[in-house]
C-alpha cells in the first residue's frame, strides 16, 4: 500500500521520532502549525476514525496522552489542541489515522478559533435525535 505513514512506521521514510510502543508511533509534523507540532499514529494502518480498529484506537489515544505529557514537560506548556481529520472536507491529507498534538501559547495566531455562535435549539435537537437513532439501531 502506498501510505506515507506506513512507510514511516516501516522506517523506509525518515521521521523525527519522539515516541514508540508496540501499537503507536509519534513523530514531528514536517509542516508545523506551531513549534513542537507532533503526530501520533497507530502502527496498524486504518484510514480514519471510522476504519480503525477499536483496540488500535485505544492504544493510539493512550500514546497521544503519553506524548502530550512529555510535550507539556519539555516545552513548558499549559495548553495544547488535539486535532484529527476524517475525509476530504475535513482536510484530511494523509489517509492513515493520525492525531495532531498542537502546542498552544497566548496569542499564537494558530488558526483553530471558530468562535462561539449559538445554533438553533430545535435544529440541534433534530440532529441529535437522528444520531441517537442511528446509534440505537447499531452499526
Ligand atoms: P491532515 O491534514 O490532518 O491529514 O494532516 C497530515 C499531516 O501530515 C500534515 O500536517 C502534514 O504536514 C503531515 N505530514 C505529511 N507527510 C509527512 C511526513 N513525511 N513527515 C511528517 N509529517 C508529515
Ligand atoms: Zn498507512
Amino acid at each position: 500500500m502506498d501510505c506515507i505513514f506506513c512507510k514511516i512506521v516501516a522506517g523506509s521514510v525518515p521521521s523525527f521520532k519522539v515516541y514508540e510502543d508496540t501499537a503507536a508511533l509519534a513523530f514531528m509534523d514536517i509542516n508545523p502549525l506551531a513549534e513542537g507540532h507532533t503526530l501520533v499514529i497507530p502502527k496498524q494502518h486504518g484510514a480514519n476514525l471510522w476504519e480503525i480498529g477499536e483496540d488500535s484506537l485505544r492504544d493510539t489515544v493512550a500514546a497521544a496522552r503519553t506524548v502530550a505529557l512529555g510535550m507539556k514537560t519539555a516545552l513548558g506548556l499549559d495548553s495544547l489542541n488535539l486535532v484529527q481529520a476524517n475525509g476530504p472536507w475535513a482536510l484530511q491529507s494523509v489517509n492513515h489515522l493520525h492525531f495532531h498534538l498542537v502546542p498552544r501559547r497566548e496569542n499564537d495566531g494558530v488558526p483553530l478559533d471558530w468562535g462561539l455562535s449559538p445554533g438553533n435549539r430545535d435544529q440541534i435537537k433534530a440532529v441529535a435525535d437522528r444520531i441517537a437513532a442511528a446509534l440505537q439501531a447499531g452499526p
